[in-house]
C-alpha cells in the first residue's frame, strides 16, 4: 500500500501536492502524526484528500458516509468540503486511532459535522439504512478491510441517492491486482470486486490511477 500517487517520483509528487489546493494547519499536523504511526501508509495521500474533497464540492454533497476513519484524515478533508449542515458518518472499529481523529475534527471546527459510529462496518451502514433510508446519502468513501469491500459497496449503493458517487480507495492495490501470480486474501477480493464493477449496469464508473487507484461510481 502507498499513501503517494503509485510511479510518481518524490519530486513531481511534491510538485503535484503544492499546486493544489493547500492543507489546512489542521490537515498538515494530522498528516505528520500520523506518519509516525507504524500503520503511517494506511492514510489516503495528500493528493487524494485533494480529490476527494473536490469530488465532494462537485456534487454539492450534504450527506457523506465513510468506511475506514483511521486517524481521520480523509474524513477531515471531506468535512472541510461540505457546508456547515452537512455531514459525515465516519465507520471503524478502532477507538485509538480514531480518537486521533477526533482530536483533529474539533481542532479544525468540524467536529460538529462528524458523527464517528465505531463497530464493524457492514453492521453500521445496515443501521444507516434503517435509520435513515435508501438514497438518504450524496457521496461514499470506502476505504476499510478489502475483503469486505463487496458488502460495504452493495450497502453504499443503497445508500446513495440516484447521481450520488461511491468512491472506492486501493483498487490498483500496488499494482498487485494485475499479476496474477498475487494470490493472497485482499488481491483476489479486490480483484475480484474490480471485475464486478466494470460490468455493474447499476453506475457509471471509471477508475482513476490516484494514489494507490481510486474507482468512482454514479449511481444511476
Ligand atoms: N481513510 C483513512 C485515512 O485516509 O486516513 C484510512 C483508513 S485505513 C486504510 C482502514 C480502516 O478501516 C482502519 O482504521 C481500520 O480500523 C478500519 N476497519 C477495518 N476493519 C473494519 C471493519 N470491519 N469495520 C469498520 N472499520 C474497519
Ligand atoms: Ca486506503
Amino acid at each position: 500500500m502507498s499513501n503517494k500517487t503509485l510511479q510518481l517520483p518524490d519530486y513531481l509528487h511534491e510538485y503535484l501536492v503544492a499546486h493544489g489546493p493547500a492543507e489546512t494547519p489542521e490537515l498538515r499536523r494530522l498528516r505528520e502524526e500520523t506518519a509516525r504511526l507504524p500503520m503511517a501508509g494506511m492514510q489516503i495521500a495528500p493528493e487524494q484528500g485533494q480529490f476527494l474533497a473536490f469530488l465532494v464540492r462537485l456534487i454539492g454533497a450534504r450527506r457523506v458516509v465513510e468506511v475506514g476513519v483511521f486517524t481521520g484524515y480523509s474524513a477531515l478533508w471531506q468535512a472541510l468540503a461540505l457546508p456547515e449542515a452537512g455531514r459525515l458518518v465516519g465507520c471503524d472499529i478502532n477507538a485509538e486511532w480514531t480518537r486521533i481523529a477526533e482530536e483533529y475534527w474539533a481542532a479544525a471546527g468540524v467536529d460538529d459535522r462528524i458523527e464517528l459510529r465505531l463497530g464493524p462496518a457492514k453492521d453500521t451502514l445496515d443501521t444507516l439504512l434503517d435509520e435513515s433510508g435508501e438514497g438518504s446519502f450524496d457521496f461514499a468513501f470506502i476505504d476499510a478491510d478489502k475483503e469486505n469491500y463487496e458488502a460495504y459497496y452493495e450497502r453504499c449503493l443503497r445508500l446513495l441517492r440516484p447521481g450520488g458517487v461511491c468512491a472506492i480507495d486501493n483498487v490498483l492495490w500496488s499494482g498487485r491486482v494485475a499479476k496474477p501470480r498475487c494470490r493472497d486474501a485482499d488481491t483476489l477480493a479486490l480483484r475480484a470486486f474490480n471485475e464486478r464493477l466494470s460490468r455493474d449496469e447499476r453506475v457509471h464508473m471509471a477508475m482513476v490511477p490516484i494514489a494507490d487507484g481510486v474507482s468512482l461510481a454514479i449511481k444511476r
